[in-house]
């Protein structure tokens, strides 16, 4: 009975498959920033700058900062990469503070996750998110660095998969260079 009353209720609402399954990520976007201009290096053609690059100390994301420097950052919107579902958003303890994983099909049918962290405010906790939508905002995970966001990029086989990890290791098996996978997929099927 009680499942058959949700299933009418679901119906109603709308389509089951429109709110379960994501769009292909056929194009990746900058979360920060003007999405489509952004670039790492700290210059005057954007806003912003990657801080400290995948691979840089063990580093296994990159740091967004605003070119401004310190806390200038703080608050300003982050944004999903691509189409796909939002599959972990909270508050992950000490030196993480809140953060948002999106789940994307890729147009072969693999998959890859992007991660936000530090986030001041996670505004999406669940479901089908597309381009460019606000997800949250650059914070600074509880006040332990100057408000920057932690960005990391996945493979399937990441054995982090849909949880925090380490930020930080000296095996990469498993991550991408975020803006090198970004920058191959600026320009991708969907209408601008
Ligand atoms: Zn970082």
């Amino acid at each position: 009975m009680g499942i058959a009353c949700s299933h009418e209720q679901r119906s109603e609402a709308a389509p089951t498959p429109e709110r379960s399954v994501p769009d292909i990520a056929d194009r990746f976007i900058y979360p920060i920033g003007d999405a489509d201009s952004t670039t790492q290096a700290r210059d005057r053609k954007d806003a912003w700058y990657n801080a400290q690059d995948f691979g840089k100390n063990r580093h296994l994301g990159e740091d967004w900062n605003r070119n401004s420097g310190g806390n200038s950052d703080c608050g300003e919107a982050v944004r999903a990469a691509a189409n796909g579902l939002i599959t972990f958003a909270r508050d992950a303890g000490p030196g993480w503070g809140n953060v948002i994983i999106v789940t994307h099909r890729l147009p072969d049918r693999s998959e890859v996750q992007t991660l936000y962290g530090h986030l001041e405010k996670i505004e999406r906790t669940t479901g089908k998110i597309s381009i460019g939508e606000r997800i949250g905002s650059v914070g600074n995970a509880d006040g332990t660095y100057l408000c920057h966001l932690h960005f990391e990029l996945r493979e399937r086989s990441n054995r982090y998969w849909d949880t925090q990890g380490p930020g930080y290791a000296d095996d990469r098996r498993g991550w991408l260079d975020p803006s090198d996978f970004i920058d191959k997929r600026l320009k991708g099927a969907s209408p601008r």
